[in-house]
């Protein structure tokens, strides 16, 4: 499939309805997908025999580049199209792929406190070199599991976006927080934890430096969120003592979900038997 503009490339073009970037990209349509004929020729590219990681002799944690990325390095505007209210730039940027562990089963819940510790603390030293970028206005991290989001690889990895751009959301948070900041001159999500901690007792679990909580607003059935009780302005800043203690909520909240959705499967299980 070609472009309206004819050729192969990793675009973000302006909807101006709703002033979003929104990054295409055509060569993922080509991408081999787990479902259908093409899963049982598919090869684990995590797994220790993989030829990807054939130059490394031995690894326990490691970063690599996604090839397949939507972004492209560089930090020139370069604009590809200007047309009325439309526009459209090449998307700059880059991902990787952190490997937990060349094991291919397995969790934050299920693999130890010091390894999830240390693929926590690689996860932040990539986030301050990918932030430092000129062209990076974001740095999203996130796990990639399972097949109901599109998962291509089942090995258990996670995967760090260095974005040209702030989603929608995500600025609608920032400008939210400064807004509440310059009305009662304190930190709008050390009030929501303070809410929660206090008064609404929907809090699921804390630890010294980490809360989690399921907020008055949450939009998702199961929506849980991960706060610091003490402010750190991004990951960058987490000290390291917090960290351990931000693995160990993310842990529970994993071991959490795992049992919640293992126990409604087999509720459901028993209903249909
Ligand atoms: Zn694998």
């Amino acid at each position: 499939m070609k472009s309206i503009r004819g050729v192969l490339m990793n675009e973000a073009c302006w909807n101006p309805l709703v002033k979003q970037w929104i990054i295409v990209t055509e060569h993922r349509s080509t991408r081999p997908w787990r479902q259908g004929k093409k899963q049982a020729m598919f090869k684990c590219p995590f797994c220790p025999s993989a030829l990807e990681l054939a130059y490394l002799e031995k690894w326990s944690i490691v970063s690599l580049l996604e090839l397949s990325i939507c972004l492209v390095e560089g930090s020139l505007l370069v604009k590809l199209l200007e047309l009325d209210a439309y526009s459209v730039i090449e998307a700059h940027g880059t991902c990787r792929v952190v490997e937990e562990t060349p094991e291919y089963k397995g969790d934050l819940c299920t693999l130890s406190l010091d390894r999830i510790t240390k693929v926590i603390d690689l996860c932040r030293n990539e986030y301050i070199k990918l932030f430092s970028l000129s062209y990076v206005e974001y740095v999203d991290t996130l796990r990639d599991r399972g097949n109901e989001i599109g998962v291509l690889v089942m090995h258990l990895h996670s995967q760090i976006h260095a974005l040209p751009l702030v989603s929608l959301r995500v600025k609608a948070e920032l400008e939210s927080i400064k807004e509440y900041y310059g009305v009662a001159g304190k930190s709008l999500l050390y009030s929501i934890v303070g809410c929660e901690l206090k008064k609404l007792e929907k809090v699921i679990y804390e630890n010294d430096y980490y809360v989690v909580i399921a907020p008055l607003y949450a939009m998702w059935p199961y929506e849980g969120h991960v706060y610091p009780k003490k402010h750190f302005t991004s990951i960058a800043e987490v000290i390291s003592g917090a960290l351990r203690y931000l693995t160990d909520a993310l842990r529970i909240v994993t071991a959490m979900y795992t049992a919640l959705l293992e126990a409604q499967e087999l509720n459901k299980d028993a209903s249909l038997s």
